[in-house]
């Protein structure tokens, strides 16, 4: 079914998978088990390594006990390891260089310009991370949210740089749940001549079902996340996933 936006299935809520974390040198009591994301199939979805830092940075923003100065933080903190990886996905060419010791080196550089595009509001939160990886980084805005009448993602807002079609572009949203916002927002993107392989789709945390709709709509985009979680409930949030993630970082 083209763009399934279904409800969750038994399957997408099936337990989440443990595994003990840290490097192997080290002894059993000294890796403790935690539960790890879920592998999906779809061959576009890169999920960071499961390492104990990454797991502990999420703990910390999964905790409903966690309050706004130190979910900011953390949050931030998790933002930038998916910034430094997605940005191990773009194109660099040869480069060859001279050190101060009159010796070469045969290195790399980026080819390209690069923008970041936040859907509003939650994404903004991620917009640090990127400047902080990118300097002087371009970033558009799309605000997308949900017809009342219709339950349907609806575009109120876009603000691009004029050459975005010339750009890869890092679009930025922090919880990938059906995926319908982020879907229109690639809509807008592709509008604007923007190819489907030069999106990077970067998020916290994905559902099952995001991660198919994406894959199945634009199987070509690549979604970097830090964790695939269990499943939607029956009001669309991600479980066990950590609440409205746009209340936790703005308001609360
Ligand atoms: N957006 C959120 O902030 N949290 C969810 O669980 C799903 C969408």
């Amino acid at each position: 079914m083209a763009n399934d936006l279904s409800p969750p299935t038994g399957e997408a809520l099936e337990r989440a998978p443990s595994q003990h974390l840290g490097p192997e040198y080290k002894s059993p009591d000294e890796r403790p088990q935690a539960t790890v994301s879920k592998s999906v199939t779809q061959a576009n979805v890169h999920i960071l390594p499961q390492t104990p830092q990454l797991i502990a940075l999420l703990t910390m923003i999964r905790d409903k006990n966690t309050n706004r100065g130190d979910f900011i933080f953390y949050s931030n903190r998790i933002n930038r390891l998916l910034v430094e990886e997605a940005l191990n996905h773009l194109p660099v060419l040869p480069h060859t260089i001279t050190t101060p010791l009159g010796r070469t080196y045969s290195g790399v550089k980026f080819e390209g310009k690069i923008c970041g595009v936040s859907i509003m509001r939650a994404g903004e939160a991620m917009e640090q991370a990127l400047r902080e990886c990118c300097r002087s980084v371009r970033i558009g805005k799309i605000l997308i949210q949900r017809d009342e009448e219709t339950s349907k993602p609806r575009l109120f807002y876009d603000k691009l740089p004029e050459d975005i079609s010339e750009r890869w572009v890092l679009l930025l949203d922090p919880m990938l749940a059906t995926g319908g916002s982020a879907l229109m927002a690639v809509d807008v993107l592709r509008s604007k001549g923007v190819p489907e392989e030069h999106i990077l789709f970067l998020n916290l945390i994905a559902s099952p079902e995001g991660a198919a709709n994406f894959a199945q709509k634009y199987p070509k985009l690549r979604i970097v996340t830090a964790f695939v979680d269990q499943g939607l409930d029956e009001k669309n949030y991600i479980v066990p996933g950590l609440g409205d993630f746009g209340d936790r970082f703005y308001t609360l």
